[in-house]
């Protein structure tokens, strides 16, 4: 099978992981989650640990796009190139979207496609309710959704200008927005 480069992108509740993780399980991709890699980070007693916790516990913010790309590249260059992989939660800037591009590069995953998953906030929002991560109560659900609103959107805009974004109605079942990916990635 050819290697892939996906992204996934989407706004909070909208089972970027969860539709992540299913391609790792079904079609052997190798899985690396912005958010996740974050909150290892966070917990480590280390000055950087100290400061993503900081930003992403406390504040609420999205850390420098310097950092989320080097973490990101960090783990990708421990992967072989031909092994394919899927990145949820990142690139969430433009900023990030343009040092994703270079780092590409350099790692040899030149050509990538993007999957964003659409959800309705209300729906997001009752999704989230079950997740009880440290991270979720109400004012930083709102906040998050502001900076997709905000951050995230024009990454999303420019990926469909540049014909690279596949977009996804999240709104199914997990199983059916599933076979929408596989399809529209012809993966089967
Ligand atoms: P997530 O698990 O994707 O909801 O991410 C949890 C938190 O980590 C976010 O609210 C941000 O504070 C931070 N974060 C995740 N991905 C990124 C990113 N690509 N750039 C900057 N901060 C991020």
């Amino acid at each position: 099978m050819k290697v892939s480069n996906l992204v996934i992108l989407g706004p909070q509740g909208s089972g970027k992981d969860t539709q992540a993780d299913l391609l790792a399980k079904e079609f052997g991709f190798v899985v690396i989650g912005a958010g996740n890699e974050l909150r290892e980070i966070a917990k480590t007693d280390t000055q950087l640990g100290k400061k993503v916790n900081q930003t992403i516990n406390v504040e609420g913010r999205l850390v420098e796009p310097e950092l989320i790309v080097a973490v990101i590249e960090d783990r990708l260059s421990k992967i072989p190139p031909d092994q394919s992989i899927v990145v949820h939660g990142f690139p969430r800037s433009l900023r990030q979207y343009e040092l994703m591009k270079a780092s590409w590069v350099r790692l040899g995953r030149r050509n990538y496609k993007v999957i964003f998953i659409e959800l309705p906030e209300e729906e997001a929002l009752k999704r989230i309710g079950g997740r009880g991560r440290v991270d979720d109560h109400p004012e930083a659900l709102k906040k998050r959704f502001e900076l997709f609103n905000s951050e995230t959107m024009p990454v999303v805009r420019q990926l469909e200008n540049e014909k690279k974004l596949i977009s996804i109605d999240g709104s199914p079942s997990i199983e059916k927005v599933q076979e929408e990916i596989v399809n529209r990635l012809g993966l089967k």
